[in-house]
């Protein structure tokens, strides 16, 4: 029987599933970070047998959301990460103290010296990040990610992006004027999954300073509905 090829290179193949793997580590700029955007996704991973853990580099202390909140913000996020990690069953979580909006002065090879330290401790098998565009274009999420990837490459590790579908982004920035998501055409993505929203809800109430009045989160979630889309950035 002749064999034929399933695809050419040149088509890109959108999968269904996530890939298995043993432990996952996410890199992620902000607490919240892993719950608004990665959450529905770590879940998965976890309902297929993954171990997850989470690095988060800054408090969160510079965000205006929570400007109101009593006391300390850093503690208060700090707080609100462990409950969310608990909601979310991480295996680990570590929350580093740069600055908040100022990631991308740190170095590169500084941010990412955690990100390795942490998947050896932690065996991953596979890095998990917000898309190179940072998804909200926010520098914070853009310096994580190529943290992430820069340890990967040194780890031969492959690399995971969370996105949004071009259309997502395009109904938010229409509905916010402050907004300036970063979305995907569908050729770009490489998987696209359905997804169960529990834990993530559960741990999103987690994050209470900055979800309890959250327009944009809620509508997104809105707009994305049961639909997450990913890409790979980086390949062993
Ligand atoms: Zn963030």
């Amino acid at each position: 029987m002749a064999t034929t090829k399933l695809a050419s290179q040149d088509v890109r193949q959108v999968a269904g599933e996530l890939p298995r793997c043993r432990s996952v580590l996410a890199v992620c700029a902000h607490p919240d970070d892993e719950s608004f955007g990665l959450g529905a996704v770590l879940a998965r991973f976890e309902g297929l047998g993954s171990s997850v853990s989470v690095i988060c580099l800054t408090h969160g202390e510079a965000s205006t959301l929570g400007e109101s909140a009593e006391g300390d913000l850093a503690a208060l996020r700090q707080s609100e990460l462990i409950n969310a990690a608990e909601a979310l069953s991480l295996h680990a979580v570590r929350l580093l103290s740069y600055q908040d909006g100022a990631l991308r002065t740190e170095p590169q090879d500084r941010l990412a010296a955690h990100v390795t330290e942490m998947a050896g401790e932690t065996d991953a098998d596979l890095i998990l990040a917000f898309d190179e565009g940072g998804i909200t274009g926010h520098p914070d999420h853009m310096a994580a990610t190529a943290a992430g990837i820069l340890a990967a490459s040194q780890l031969g590790t492959p690399v995971l992006a969370w996105t949004l579908e071009q259309r997502v982004a395009d109904a938010l920035n229409s509905a916010f004027a402050s907004t300036a998501f970063k979305g995907r055409a569908t050729g770009d993505l490489d998987i696209r999954l359905e997804v169960d929203r529990q834990s993530q809800m559960r741990a999103i109430a987690c994050h209470k300073s900055q979800s309890f009045d959250n327009p944009v989160l809620r509508r997104r979630l809105a707009e994305q509905g049961t639909i997450e889309v990913l890409r790979w950035l980086h390949q062993r």
